[in-house]
């Protein structure tokens, strides 16, 4: 057990920290290292689970910062994907209009603008590579809590069961923890995205996959655009996004689980584009549509001395790029606080955090808000704007 000054609050305290995502595992790893007995209790069946979504991009001032301060940083370098922080974005007729390049050389670690990107599964690795043997609880999908005295029961879906004497939820949007806290519910921001995941692209749609290149791309018409971005075993994931009215997904008759439905709605929908776009969802083996949600932030809870969220459980927002990076930054702070010998206890040390963690997530939430309405539905006048590069 490390003695440094700092892990008084936590002596003897079991730890339980429910979801084993970005946020869960730094945090569990920025614990650990300061000598606390923590444990991550994981939904997924096992660490090989592979995990949905594409590649993300850690920045200077969040989640890059949190993987030096975990001495991370060679781990991180050695998983990341150099090059795929490039941008394209095409016009619907597949022209080719903006063209950031790369910066991607390992001495841009030092460059507050370099914007790593890694694949989610990488990233995962990185962490659990450097938690002890066992820290995380594979298989572990909480049902319900229960505060019995000072302690919390936890249960979960294959009948084990925990105790812990703080628990940290940071098992994302649907939280099985959130609803200690608060019953402050999830609110549609007006945007859908239609997700589509694609395994062997080079084969299946061999145009779309030389357009993406590696890269982040954005397509953009009037209304509607399609995102798509590489994986990190090869794959392609993409995002067919526009406004929806909330209850869309029931009215629209379509059943998501039946790949030619999903196909003829979004050819129908793209009606016009160039037809690259269709052998992307001809290709697909797997769509997941997703209204996009988020938690506004104008009521804060009332801060308990013995549970905390972080990540989305506690700021679930549309995505803007932020959200694997604010995670992290809210388990660096949870971290310092908990650990911080100048607080007078747990409830006070706790309230530090949820201080820091929901003045930044106000902020974040309303770029977000005002950012993922032009991304799902570009206007006429940045449609206007884009000119072929290459024609
Ligand atoms: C389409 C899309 C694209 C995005 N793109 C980006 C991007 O490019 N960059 C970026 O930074 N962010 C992006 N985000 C946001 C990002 O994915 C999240 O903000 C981030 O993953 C939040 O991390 P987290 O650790 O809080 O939660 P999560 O990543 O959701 O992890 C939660 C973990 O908890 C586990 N879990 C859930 N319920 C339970 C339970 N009951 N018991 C036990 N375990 C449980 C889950 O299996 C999971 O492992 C995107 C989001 C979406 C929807």
């Amino acid at each position: 057990m490390d003695t440094q000054k700092g892990l008084n609050l936590l002596e003897n305290k079991r730890i339980a920290i429910v979801g084993g995502g970005p946020g869960g595992l730094t945090l569990a790893l920025l614990l650990q290292r300061k000598g606390a007995d923590v444990t991550v209790y994981e939904r997924d069946y096992s660490p090989e689970t592979r995990i949905q979504g594409a590649i993300v991009d850690l920045h200077a001032d969040s989640g890059l910062k949190v993987i030096k301060a975990a001495g991370l940083l060679d781990a991180f370098k050695a998983a990341y994907m150099p090059g795929a922080d490039k941008f394209r974005t095409l016009d619907q007729h597949a022209n080719i209009c903006v063209e950031e390049a790369s910066q991607g050389t390992a001495a841009d670690f030092e460059d507050e603008h370099f914007r790593p990107e890694i694949d989610r599964g990488a990233l995962r690795n990185v962490l659990l590579n450097a938690l002890s043997p066992d820290t995380v609880v594979w298989d572990s999908q909480l049902t319900s809590l229960e505060e019995v005295a000072t302690t919390w029961h936890l249960t979960f879906k294959n009948g084990t069961t925990a105790v812990a004497d703080l628990v940290i939820g940071a098992d994302g949007y649907r939280s099985k923890i959130r609803p200690y806290l608060t019953d402050g519910k999830a609110v549609y921001s007006g945007a859908t995205i239609i997700q589509g995941e694609i395994d062997h692209p080079e084969k299946d749609c061999p145009e779309i996959y030389k357009l993406v290149d590696k890269a982040n791309l954005v397509a953009i018409g009037v209304g509607k655009s399609i995102a798509a971005q590489p994986r990190g075993d090869g794959g392609l994931t993409f995002y067919a996004s526009s406004l929806y009215a909330e209850d869309w997904l029931k009215t629209s008759g379509i059943d998501f689980t039946n790949q030619d439905e999903v196909y003829a709605y979004l050819v129908d929908f793209y009606e016009g584009w160039n037809p690259v776009f269709y052998t992307l969802f001809k290709a697909c083996n797997h769509f997941v549509p997703r209204p996009l949600t988020y938690f506004p932030l104008d009521q804060p809870w009332a801060t308990q001395s013995t549970i905390t969220l972080i990540g989305d459980a506690a700021h679930l927002m549309p995505p803007s790029g932020e959200g694997v990076n604010t995670a992290m930054l809210d388990a660096l702070d949870l971290s310092e606080c908990l650990t911080n010998s100048e607080f007078a206890d747990l409830q006070t040390a706790i309230a530090a955090y949820e201080g820091q963690m929901r003045a930044r997530a106000v902020i974040l939430l309303a770029e977000s808000l005002g950012g993922i309405k032009e991304f799902a539905s570009p206007s006429e006048a940045s449609v206007k704007e884009l000119v072929p590069l290459y024609n």
